[in-house]
């Protein structure tokens, strides 16, 4: 079986190798780890390799990681599911919130941002396969929701977020990727303003992402083994 360490150097090469053939600027695609229901001892094991960049979806577990690496130089990203009774602690404890999808969401999460910290960075979440269960705003109520929410003090829309529907192929999944990808340009010309962050692709998808404009991946099972 392979190591972390292996699995994160073999990802960052997908990366590189996509960066080049769809002639994206080297480095300009971040890596999100995705430690979800993995021990500190994994993440530990990436921080080792390099690996700064780390995403959790539960609460309470990455609330518990944290306390053990208890490191400046790590960013932490939520990326899971958002409940009301929660954003005061996602608030406190992360950089980067990627799951916004309601306004409501995002005006507790701006209230009780600390002062003391810098605006919470976060991503919408989109809809873009236009799933019924799937979260995410739809594309077609997006415009009203960034104008909502790109007001807020305690927080810097830095741009979308999508999980697509799992795709037959390799157009398919890129289809999907280029419709974000537009949207956050229309947007930023409706608006005048300057999202920067595409946040697309995990371990089946990541190159597709890349090709279409991804600037974050979020890798999990590529470099931490199956869930
Ligand atoms: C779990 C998860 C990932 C990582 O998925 P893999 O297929 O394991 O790479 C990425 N994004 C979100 C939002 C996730 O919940």
């Amino acid at each position: 079986m392979s190591t972390v360490a292996e699995n994160l150097a073999a990802v960052r090469k997908r990366i590189a190798e996509a960066e080049l053939k769809y002639q994206r600027r080297p480095g300009e695609v971040q890596l999100i780890a995705v430690s979800k229901t993995k021990p500190a001892e994994a993440l530990l094991e990436a921080r080792d390799a390099g690996q700064r960049l780390f995403g959790e979806n539960y609460l309470q577990e990455a609330l518990d990681k944290q306390v053990i690496i208890n490191r400046d130089d790590i960013e932490w990203h939520f990326i899971g599911p958002i409940q009301s009774n929660k954003t005061r602690q996602i608030a406190e404890s992360f950089a980067w919130v990627h799951g916004v999808d309601r306004e409501k969401i995002a005006r507790r999460l701006s209230e009780q941002r600390p002062a003391e910290l810098s605006p919470l960075n976060i991503c919408l979440q989109v809809n873009v396969s236009n799933e019924e269960s799937k979260s995410g705003v739809s594309l077609d109520d997006l415009p009203a929701l960034l104008a909502n929410v790109i007001v807020l003090p305690g927080l810097r829309v830095r741009g979308l977020m999508a999980i697509p529907q799992r795709a037959e192929n390799v157009d398919q999944q890129r289809a999907a990727f280029a419709t974000l990808a537009e949207a956050l340009q229309m947007l930023n010309q409706q608006y005048q303003i300057q999202m920067d962050t595409l946040s697309m692709g995990m371990s089946g998808d990541l190159e597709a992402a890349i090709a279409e404009g991804a600037t974050m991946v979020r890798v999990g099972t590529d470099i931490f083994g199956a869930r």
